[in-house]
């Protein structure tokens, strides 16, 4: 069976950027579920499973537009300190990230610099501009049942996740 629209697959991957340090893993210990085609995942990683099967070995790099696109310096802003106000200090360091509700949804923003009471926020992914280096193992394919295809994700082995 390979990966087609509506496949579930289990992966097991490595993430690394540019300089070979790791951003994140699915082992053994938390494989990754997805359902392809729905755009549940980066469009330049899914195009480099579409037709993978069980066992295969992917290594692809992906540059930011298929990946979680270009920095957006408009995305970056200035906001007082109180806009914070319950979280303390010694939790506003730069490199923080926090969800903010925004137009968009909820979004991840991460404290770029502090100056007194300035806080510089960015609104950009944490991987935005990033190109992402995976290395992949295919460990399962499988259709969707209907529940899933309902619903636009994966179940895992246990049933309802979500
Ligand atoms: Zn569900």
């Amino acid at each position: 069976m390979t990966i087609v629209k509506n496949s579930i697959a289990t992966l097991h991957y490595t993430l690394k950027d540019d300089a070979g340090e790791i951003l994140d893993v699915a082992d053994e210990n938390n494989p990754f579920l997805y359902m392809h085609g729905v755009g549940g995942m980066i469009p330049g990683l899914e195009q480099a499973l579409e037709s993978g099967k069980a066992g295969d070995n992917i290594v692809v790099s992906i540059e930011p537009a298929a990946a979680y696109g270009e920095r957006n310096p408009s995305l970056t802003q200035d906001v007082p300190r109180d806009m914070f106000g319950n979280i303390p200090d010694e939790e506003m360091v730069v490199g923080a990230q926090f969800q903010a509700q925004t137009d968009q949804g909820v979004e991840i923003i991460t404290v770029a610099a502090i100056d007194g009471d300035t806080i510089k926020i960015d609104g950009n992914h944490p991987m935005a501009g990033e190109t992402l280096h995976f290395n992949v193992d295919i460990l399962d394919v499988r259709d969707a049942t209907e529940e899933e295809i309902s619903h636009g994700h994966p179940h895992g082995p246990g049933g309802h996740q979500h």
